[in-house]
Order: structure tokens, then sequence, then C-alpha cells
């Protein structure tokens, strides 16, 4: 059956049917809204980066923690969260920090009820991600946050998509897959709709995979409201690295995607050019930790390797990473470090035994036992051994190196490096332009085997002690009180070279774009503000499209789980917001 005509005019158009499109628009529909819901992908890919996500989210002083014997508070929250946001103190950063207190609050109120109410449940053992290492008002959590979801990411997206199923039967919500919108419409400085192009069906395609943009029509929509929950910019390299601070050096030529081609930042652009603002731009969040997909999905599909602590972290010419740049504890401090010397990848060294309690990977499809609600494959990730998604990585990745000493080990390293030319991709210019460039960052990109050894071996004195004066071995030490740490995430104090936890493994890591802090300025209503402060009429933003919230609720750095807890929280405020104005 063809379906009914696209309607010229409706009460809302929501552009973007991920996580925060999905919210908006079943608040918009229990409101008793008419919405038109556009969306550029094909079916399949209902739901954007939330389906393939981990599930992970931030929640303050939830039964989960207290059942672990957390003690955690939404003033600790908001305290951790200043601490790592870092917002600008001229006053630039308003709508952003009131973004963040209330997400804060939300995240230690309604939150956990809500979703709890619509059928979502957590997996008991809360993670700690982003564990800081800097003093009590710097980065990080300071204690463990982050509630995988039973189900992962598709089962936070479940209440809202059969929200849509409901609002669709009630003949609510027009859905149209392959409506790409290319522009706001404006009527006397108002949006009043949107424009834009029916893309060319790609029947057959995947879930996340690359769809053509080939135009076959076009379209318009007027509306009383728009609302931009377009997604981010990771998936458009081009647009990454053109907006990372140059203080912190160049991001490489060579990076993996962590999130699919779809998120291109196209809307953002096109928002501005109907007179929104886009707030902090240059704040990113990428991750150092990046390894290749051996079965991509989409273009340059990278996974990012969740690590545990015990790791030694090396950059590209073999030397640890400061402290407290440990494997864990500030990405985006990692990420800086790395860039800012000019290295284009860096190294995880460590030994099976410690692969097997500490690697582990996100998203949905890396961890099919979280995602299948499968119990029993769950309990397995208490026993010795890694995951199976792990160990699949271990034999099918050509970026795990495995050797029985350090020279091996080195050497292994080198050839990798050799191999694919990674050190010469960096600018992607000349060979004599790479050189140059790394002589003046002192950067030969090789690894020495003599080095190596010494390295790992003044690393395993310092376990020797049991106590220590290695900030690693002893913050990986203090992780053990924790007890889902010392259960199932943080391996026991043990030298790295002991034949009997070998051999050795050297993983090599990418940089792998993810998350897009900045966005569309918005303020605390989620309606898109001007360069001047003024409301752009008509037009509210939600998701990473708007930095979450404001155009940057995170500020300079996020703690983890903040991601899908903004789009939900922004998609809320958004939709009531915009329904609230409808009713006025
Ligand atoms: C592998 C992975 C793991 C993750 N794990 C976590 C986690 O554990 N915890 C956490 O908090 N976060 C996590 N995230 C991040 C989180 O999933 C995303 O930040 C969030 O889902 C973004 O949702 P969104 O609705 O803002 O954007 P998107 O999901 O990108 O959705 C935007 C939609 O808009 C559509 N669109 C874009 N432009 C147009 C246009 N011009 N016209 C029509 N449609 C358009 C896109 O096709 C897309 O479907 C993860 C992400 C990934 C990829």
């Amino acid at each position: 059956m063809p379906a009914p005509e696209l309607p010229a005019t409706t009460d809302v158009v929501v552009i973007g049917a991920g996580l925060a499109g999905l919210v908006a628009t079943a608040e918009l529909t229990r409101a008793g809204h008419r919405v038109v819901l556009l969306e550029q992908e094909p079916a399949a890919s209902l739901g954007g980066q939330a389906w393939w996500s981990f599930g992970g989210l931030f929640l303050v002083d939830s039964p989960e923690q207290r059942r672990l014997g957390i003690r955690d508070s939404a003033d600790l929250a908001l305290a951790d969260w200043l601490g790592s946001a870092d917002f600008a103190a001229d006053g630039a950063d308003a709508n952003p920090r009131a973004w963040a207190e209330g997400f804060v609050d939300f995240a230690a109120g309604e939150l956990r009820p809500w979703l709890h109410g619509l059928g979502v449940r957590w997996f008991p053992a809360v993670q700690w991600a982003e564990r800081g290492g800097y003093l009590a008002d710097g980065h990080g959590n300071s204690v463990p946050r982050f509630h995988v979801t039973w189900g992962t990411g598709p089962a936070i997206l479940t209440p809202f998509v059969e929200s849509l199923r409901q609002a669709w039967r009630d003949g609510l919500v027009e859905v149209r897959f392959r409506h790409r919108v290319t522009a706001l419409t404006t009527t006397d400085g108002r949006v009043t709709g949107v424009a834009g192009e029916v893309l060319a069906a790609d029947a057959g395609l995947g879930r996340g995979q690359r769809s053509s943009r080939e135009a076959v029509g076009g379209f318009e929509v007027t509306a009383s409201a728009v609302v931009v929950a377009a997604g981010g910019i990771g998936a458009n390299h081009d647009l990454v690295r053109a907006t990372w601070p140059a203080e912190f050096g160049a991001l490489p030529a060579r990076m993996l995607s962590g999130v699919p081609d779809h998120v291109d930042g196209a809307m953002i652009t096109a928002a501005a050019a109907a007179g929104g603002q886009v707030l902090n731009a240059g704040r990113m969040w990428h991750y150092p930790e990046g390894i290749a997909n051996h079965d991509p999905v989409w273009t340059a599909h990278g996974i990012r390797l969740l690590p545990g602590p015990t790791s030694l972290w090396l950059d590209a010419d073999g030397h640890r990473l400061p402290a407290p740049l440990f494997p864990g504890f500030d990405s985006l401090g990692a990420l800086r470090h790395l860039t800012s010397r000019g290295h284009d990848h860096s190294w995880f060294v460590l030994n099976k035994a410690i692969m097997g309690t500490e690697f582990a990977l996100s998203g949905s499809e890396q961890n099919p036992d979280l995602t299948g609600k499968d119990v029993r494959a769950v309990l397995q990730r208490a026993l010795p051994g890694a995951v199976g998604p792990v160990e699949r990585f271990a034999e099918l990745s050509s970026e795990f190196v495995w050797a029985n000493t350090p020279a091996d080990l080195a050497a292994g390293m080198n050839a990798l490096t050799d191999s694919d030319g990674h050190s010469d991709e960096r600018d992607g210019h000349s060979d004599e332009r790479n050189e140059r460039s790394d002589e003046r960052n002192g950067h030969s990109g090789r690894i020495d085997g003599a080095e190596l050894a010494r390295t790992i071996a003044a690393r395993d004195r310092q376990v020797a002690t049991g106590l220590g004066k290695d900030l690693q071995v002893t913050a990986t030490a203090m992780a053990r009180r924790y007890v889902v740490d010392r259960l199932i995430r943080v391996a026991p104090p043990a030298a790295m070279l002991d034949p009997k936890d070998g051999p050795l493994l050297a993983v090599r890591l990418s940089v792998l774009t993810r998350k897009t802090l900045g966005g569309l300025h918005t303020n605390p209503t989620g309606q898109v503000l001007r360069p001047d402060g003024s409301p752009l009429a008509g037009v509210w933003a939600a998701g990473e499209a708007a930095g979450f919230g404001g155009g940057g609720m995170h500020g300079h750095r996020a703690l983890e789980g903040t991601f899908l807890g903004g789009c939900l929280f922004s998609g809320r405020v958004a939709g009531r917001a915009v329904a609230a104005a409808l009713r006025a």
C-alpha cells in the first residue's frame, strides 16, 4: 500500500528519529499534537546511534549504587560535573551550565523512576568510568555511576519506539524515512517549516550502513514548531579535524569512526544558516582507544576498547603517558596529550591474563549477553578469560600483537606500524613532510625493545613491593577496594612479565571519533537562540545537535553515560516546551 502523501502542514516537524527525536515525539504526541517525523536514513536504522550504544546511563544515588555500598548524592555529582566541565567563567557558558545543573538533578531524581515505569532495567554491577585522578575538584567520577541498561541501547529505545507505533495507530504521527531536511524555512524571521530532498529508497540496506545521498524528489512542510534532533558531527572527519582546537595539535589523518555515516553535522550547519547560534564547536568527546572493527558496518568503523586500569599506556615512541593518564581515567586528557605531540596512535601493553579480566568493548553488538538479556552468559563474565567478542578481536584483529618477550613484542609492534604505513598517513602528505614533523616533535614512531623491557620491569618492581610509588600501580590497587572492580573489572596485582599469565600483548590504538559536546545554543526550554541571545522563534533543538542541551551541557569533558541521558532529558524538555508553546 503506498504511504499517504506527506502532509503539507502539521503542528510540529521533528528532524531525526534517533533517541532525542523519538523522546520529543513521544512527549508531543502524548500531549495530542500532530507530528511529522523526518529521517534521512531507511527504516532499518530507526533509533540512530542509541541502538548501537552500550546503554550506559549516568544515574546518581540509585538503588543499584546503594546496594553496592556506594555513597553518592546530587551535590557530589554536580561537584564532579563542574570539575570536569570547566565552564567558562565569563558567562559564555550560562545556558550550558543551567542545562548541566538541570541534568544532574534529573539524573539524581526523575530519570530512573521515569524509565523504570517504562519497563527499563539495569545490570546490577555499576561501572566506574572516567576515574579522573586529579585533585578533589578536578575531572572525574568520585564514585561509580555508569549503569548499563539490561538489554543495552536497544532497550532504552524500546519504550519510545512503542510510543511512536501507538501514536501512528492513533493518527498523530507521520514518519517519513529517506527524507533529508536541507533547510529550515523562515517567514518574517520565524522558522515556519522545513524543506528537503527525498532520497533514493536504498532497499535492503542493513542498520547503520552507509546510505546513498541520491535525491529523487523534494518536499516542504510548514509547521507551528520545528525540533532539530539530527545528531552530531562525529562521522564527518573533515569537520571534526577543522574544529579540533589548534592548541592541542592536529588530529591524525587516519581516524576511526565510532558512529555511523549519518552523524554528518549537516543539519547543525543548516540550522545555523537559518539564524541559530552554534556554541562550543571545538568541544568534542573522541576516544584515543579505538580499534578497527574486523567486521565493519559503517565507514572506517571502529570500536572503543573500554579499558581496565592495569594496562601500560605507551605513546607511539614507547613512552608511558604521564600520570594520571591511565586507561579509563581521563579520555580527553589522553587524547590531547597524544595529538599535542603529533602521535597518530598509541599502545596498550599487557598480558593475556589482564586482557581476560579487563578488556571490554563498547556497543550493543559487542555485548550480546547484555543486549540479549542472557543471564547465564552474563554470569560467565565473573569467570577467568575474556568475553566472546574480545576473544574474537584477539584472534582476528591485526592490531593485537602477541609475543613471549618484550623484544619480540617491540618487533611485532614496529612490524605492524610499518606494514600499513600508519605513521606515514598522519597528515596525508609526503613522507618527507612527515619526517620533518617527526624531527620537530622528536618523535620516531618506533618502539625500542630494550626500553620496553625496562618499562615493564620497572612497573613490575613496583607491584612486587605491595605498596609502591607508581601512581598507576597504587590507583589500580585502590580500585580493587570496590567490589565490582575486584570481581569483574580489575586484575589482581601481578608481574606483567610472569610467563604463567602470558603471552604479552600490545594493542595498537587509534583515535575514534564519537561525540559532539558543543552544538546549537538553546535556552533552558530547548529553544534555539540567535547569536545575540534572542530566541529564534519556531525552533527547538535536542540531543547531540544541541550539545545535549544548551549548546554544550558537558563543558569540556564528560563523565560518561551522560549522552543517552542528555538525549532523554533534552528530548523531554524540548517536547514538553513545544507542547506548552502550542497550548499557549
Ligand atoms: C557505539 C556507541 C556506543 C555508545 N554508548 C553510549 C553509552 O553507553 N552511554 C551514553 O550515554 N552514550 C553512548 N553513546 C552515545 C549516544 O548513543 C548518542 O550520543 C545518542 O544516541 C545521540 O542521539 P541523537 O538522537 O542526538 O542523535 P542520533 O542518534 O545521531 O540521531 C539523529 C538522527 O537524525 C537523522 N538526521 C540527521 N540529519 C538529518 C537530516 N538533515 N534530515 C533528516 N534526518 C536527519 C540521522 O539519520 C539520525 O537517525 C554511544 C554511541 C555509540 C555510537
